[in-house]
């Protein structure tokens, strides 16, 4: 009987043609056969956004490359119902041109491309390096391949997501993986709008940006990679916050049995 290749799915956010997506695809083939389903241009900052307003078009680029015109949750959602051949084993999406850290991470089209894999049921992870105009991508490979070889391990878990975020340097600098925790506060953005005006005479506002970072708090991402270190932080799909599931109803009950409240609703019906 023919041995049949686990798959892996590469995506990003970057786009294409994006050089940090050859590399992942590159350590990827460590992992199985490896398939490209990837935005047809910069899809950075859409976050989880599918495209349900028009339909979308997929163009086969070479080989096992596709490009679509849609947003990295829509390329790993066609990917896995209706491109491969079969569920792939990894969804890894990345690399992204620039860090994904702190409260970046609920923007990032990288970020939720690996989210879509895994809500998929297919254990994912988003990898980003750390930087703003030259990326340097040739030395990610081993740190790449160590990441995913530590997540296997974990195989049995279900629900697997990494966030990774590698430093800007090379290896020989590296000092190591740490598993981290997002910092809170935006890394790329920072609070202020900057409004100016159109030739038209209207106004047009826009974010600023910053560089990283003032959360410099151990045992955060931010740090991890301040401090030479590959950040691997393990997300959650359930966005519940079970902590205080209990608390929230108790003060409903007690809403519950106001009278004055009580009145207004019979009143109501
Ligand atoms: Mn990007």
């Amino acid at each position: 009987m023919q041995e049949t290749r686990p798959l892996v799915l590469v995506t990003n956010d970057d786009g294409v043609d994006s050089d940090g997506l050859e590399a992942l695809a590159a350590a990827a083939g460590a992992f199985g056969e490896v398939w490209v389903v990837a935005p047809s241009s910069e899809q950075s900052g859409v976050g989880h956004g599918i495209t349900l307003h028009r339909p979308l078009k997929v163009e086969q680029c070479s080989g096992r490359t596709y490009c679509v015109n849609g947003t990295p949750s829509d390329c790993v959602w066609l990917a896995i119902r209706s491109l491969l051949p079969r569920k792939p084993r990894l969804v890894l999406s990345g690399i992204n041109r620039g860090a994904n850290l702190g409260e970046d991470v609920t923007y990032s089209g990288t970020v939720a491309g690996a989210m879509e894999g895994a809500l998929r049921g297919v254990p994912s992870v988003a990898f980003s390096l750390v930087g703003r105009d030259a990326f340097d991508f040739s030395w990610t490979k081993d740190w790449v391949c160590k990441v995913i070889e530590g997540m296997e391990a974990l195989q049995d878990e279900g629900d697997l997501l990494l966030s990774v975020n590698l430093p800007p340097f090379g290896n020989g600098w590296i000092r190591g993986i740490q598993v981290t925790r997002m910092a809170r506060g935006l890394c790329r953005v920072d609070g202020h709008v900057i409004t100016t005006t159109d030739p038209e005479g209207n106004k047009i506002y826009s974010f600023a940006k910053k560089d990283i970072l003032s959360d410099l708090e151990p045992g955060t991402d931010v740090y991890a990679v301040m401090s030479g270190y590959v950040s691997v932080t393990p997300l959650v799909l359930d966005w519940t916050r079970y902590s205080i599931s209990g608390a929230l109803e108790q003060a409903y009950a007690l809403n519950a049995h106001n009278p004055k409240q009580s009145a207004v609703v019979r009143e109501a019906l």
